[in-house]
């Protein structure tokens, strides 16, 4: 991150809690600078939905603060709702479930201009540049969303995002369900948008090859709580956590010299109901000690840009604290 510089988005001690019972976040604080591309990784129950239900305004913190360009979201959405919806956009996981059926991917397309009651016409020329900029022929258009090919549908989430001129996109799984080849392709044009117009993207994927190839900082979150932050590069090197060491040694490498041994997790992650006391990995950790039961850790510095929440950081990398 950019020191000195306003996040475009701070979250800040953030909580979310369902009820007496269910806490999604606990104390989750992240800044993601402009033009950063963060990951954020974690099975499902981790609390990344509810993180980034949370940076869109689509759910409320129970305490702590969210900001945009340092003014709180709370207060910018009183301001102008709008304005952030267009400032914030997401990649919904299922393109073709998040185009309507009975639409043309002309309408489609059209149709934010509308809500945001943007000039139709400078709105309408943009449409056209970026077709060709996305690589869909311009017959695209009349098609319904059912006769796109995965990878086509989204690219016309990304065109109905990209139309509003956004500054931030958050992707929600931006490959599952595409093939090898298209994957590929897609975050190439992902990367090349990056920088065309300058966006800023968080990237939530369980898939850690799509981590290690577009993003530059990672986040990796287990039962409402970020356990280790670091650069991507240094993460994928030498992860800190047990949980991201487990994580990464389940993930398929293609050159078979730097395969990591495979590590076991026992049983499932526990419910958010039943948080375990002390370090709440200690259920599933092979390195878990008697101070993890009882003492949570503190998510803390290591010295080459990375956090962990862990008493005993993994030998490869405890040197650097
Ligand atoms: S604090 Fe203990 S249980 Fe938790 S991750 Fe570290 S070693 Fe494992």
């Amino acid at each position: 991150m950019n020191a000195g510089r306003t996040p475009i988005l701070a979250i800040d001690s953030v909580s979310v809690a369902f009820g007496d019972k269910v806490r999604a976040l606990d104390d989750v604080s992240l800044n993601i600078a402009r033009g950063e591309i963060v990951g954020l990784v974690g099975e499902s129950g981790s609390g990344k939905s509810t993180l980034c239900r949370t940076l869109m305004g689509l759910g409320e913190a129970t305490s702590g603060t969210v900001r945009i360009d340092g003014e709180p979201l709370a207060d910018r959405l009183d301001r102008d709702r709008l304005g952030f919806r267009r400032e914030v956009q997401m990649l919904l996981q299922d393109a073709v479930a998040s185009l309507s059926p009975r639409m043309r991917v002309r309408r489609l397309v059209e149709e934010p201009l509308h809500v945001h009651r943007l000039p139709l016409a400078a709105g309408r020329a943009r449409i056209l540049t970026l077709l060709k900029r996305l690589g869909l022929p311009e017959s695209s258009l009349e098609k319904f969303p059912h006769q796109l090919s995965g990878g086509q549908a989204r690219r016309v989430a990304i065109l109905r995002a990209l139309v509003l001129q956004p500054e931030v996109i958050v992707a929600d799984e931006p490959t599952a369900g595409l093939d090898v080849s298209v994957q590929g392709e897609l975050l190439n044009l992902m990367m090349d948008l990056h920088a065309e117009f300058r966006l800023t993207y968080l990237i939530v994927s369980h898939n850690l090859n799509v981590i290690r190839r577009i993003t530059t900082r990672s986040v990796v979150m287990y039962l409402g709580q970020i356990v280790e932050e670091a650069p991507t590069a240094a993460l994928f090197r030498a992860p800190a956590h047990p949980y991201t060491a487990a994580l990464l040694s389940t993930n398929p490498v293609v050159d078979p010299g730097k395969r990591r041994v495979r590590i076991v997790l026992r049983g499932e992650i526990p419910s958010p109901i039943h948080v375990p006391s002390g370090c709440r990995f200690h259920t599933r950790c092979p390195h878990a000690q008697a101070r993890c039961r009882q003492e949570m850790p503190d998510l803390r510095a290591l010295g080459d840009g990375r956090k962990v929440r862990c008493h005993f950081p993994l030998a490869e990398t405890a040197g650097l604290a």
